[in-house]
């Protein structure tokens, strides 16, 4: 669903208060589509957009669909004339029904059914990743089609999610699979990682670039083409509880980095997080409570299987506003609506005195939350309204 209300402020949930506005367009809006929300503020899609362009100023910025795969993050994206990163067949049939050019597009899943690789094939994205010699036979019946990125692996532990540990190859591997593609009339295009999603440290960065700078010399030394691409992936840092480095010092060593490149290499990223994170916040009503061992328990009507699942997934912690004013503190659990005991949101917490009904708001709700939350227990997912999107009809219903 959409609404024409514009004046949503999302700065002022990074820091404690919600403004006034805030706060009245938060209840109107519960007043009008009941709870529990996400409000969806696409002029933070533009902001985080254009802070991370201006911050990697010679790198192509692919949205990975991922994170919160929704239309209207999609056509604010299209609009700042961003590119995606896609992953499956369902976030290449979103992309299409956008009207997202092809070309604009890649598919970086590092492993693919045939149906998948058609699926994209037919949509006209021809770009693809491989991390072993078994993925890169699958591209022999396409060859004449596809480019495809060779993904290394950089191991993070401290990263909300090591994605290497699951996908990317040594070097020496990607040096193989790069001359068995010679072999097999496959055009390997470049090299890709992802350090891992919510990075901290830019040097994390830099080691994978430059390990990636002399896998480029070493295939260039054993005669094969030279690459033309490197694919830095996305993991890019956002403020949870934690500060974390502003964009533009974060890039910096990377900027550096990447400086050392051949010039003919174009230099791509596929930033997922740190473009949407900050653009939602969920609002949960309180559904009943109760005193156990010395705390008042809240029961919410969203919870760790819904918005709040990126609690589990994705080891995230979202700053929690309550709109309820009140002198007197108490520790307190919140709780999620299911019957399972997992499902609480945070324990120990100081809130005032909550009445049935009152709001719990969770900021920087964007990455991973909607995206991963189920109907466990038939507790429908909180519904999506969207804010600031500039189409020519504002009360276009998404769902
Ligand atoms: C999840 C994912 C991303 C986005 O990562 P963020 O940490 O959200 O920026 C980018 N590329 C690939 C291949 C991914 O799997």
């Amino acid at each position: 669903m959409a609404s024409s209300r514009s004046v949503l402020n999302f700065q002022s949930f990074t820091s404690q208060a919600l403004s006034a506005d805030d706060v009245q367009l938060i209840e109107t809006s519960v007043e009008q589509f009941g709870a529990p929300l996400l409000m969806l503020d696409c002029d933070i899609i533009r902001q985080q957009y254009r802070a991370l362009s201006n911050a990697l100023p010679n790198v192509t910025l692919h949205f990975a669909l991922k994170p919160l795969p929704h239309p209207a993050v999609v056509r604010t994206l299209l609009q700042e004339g961003a590119s995606f990163d896609l992953a499956t067949s369902g976030e290449v049939e979103l992309v299409a029904q956008e009207g997202v050019p092809a070309e604009r597009t890649i598919h970086t899943h590092p492993i693919k059914r045939d149906a998948d690789i058609r699926d994209a094939l037919a949509y006209g994205c021809h770009v693809f990743v491989v991390d072993n010699l078994n993925e890169l036979a699958k591209f022999k019946a396409y060859n004449d089609q596809v480019e495809l990125l060779v993904r290394l692996s950089f191991r993070n532990s401290e990263a909300f999610a090591d994605l290497s540990k699951k996908f990317g190859c040594t070097p020496e591997q990607a040096l193989t699979i790069i001359e068995t593609a010679k072999e097999w009339n496959i055009h390997i295009k470049g090299l890709s990682f992802h350090v891992g999603s919510q990075t901290m440290n830019p040097q994390k960065y830099v080691e994978a670039i430059n390990t990636c700078r002399v896998v480029m010399e070493q295939a260039v030394e054993r005669g094969l083409p030279a690459l033309s691409t490197l694919d830095i992936g996305g993991g890019f840092p956002v403020n949870y509880t934690k500060q974390v480095m502003p964009i533009d010092q974060f890039c910096v060593p990377i900027n550096e980095a990447l400086s050392l490149l051949p010039e003919t290499v174009q230099v791509i990223a596929e930033p997922g997080r740190f473009i949407v994170a900050q653009s939602m916040m969920s609002v949960a009503s309180v559904m009943g409570q109760a005193e156990r061992d010395g705390q008042t328990w809240y029961y919410l009507d969203d919870g760790v299987y819904g918005s709040f699942s990126g609690l589990i997934f994705d080891d995230a912690q979202y700053p929690l506003v309550t709109l309820k004013q009140g002198d007197e503190c108490a520790p307190s659990v919140l709780a999620g609506p299911t019957c399972d005991s997992i499902d609480v949101i945070a324990e120990n917490i100081m809130l005032p005195k909550l009445d049935n009904g009152d709001l719990i708001i969770g900021r920087m709700m964007g990455a991973y939350t909607s995206a991963t939350a189920t109907d466990f227990n038939f507790f429908k997912r909180a519904q999506t309204v969207v804010f600031n999107e500039q189409v020519a009809n504002c009360e276009r219903m998404i769902g």
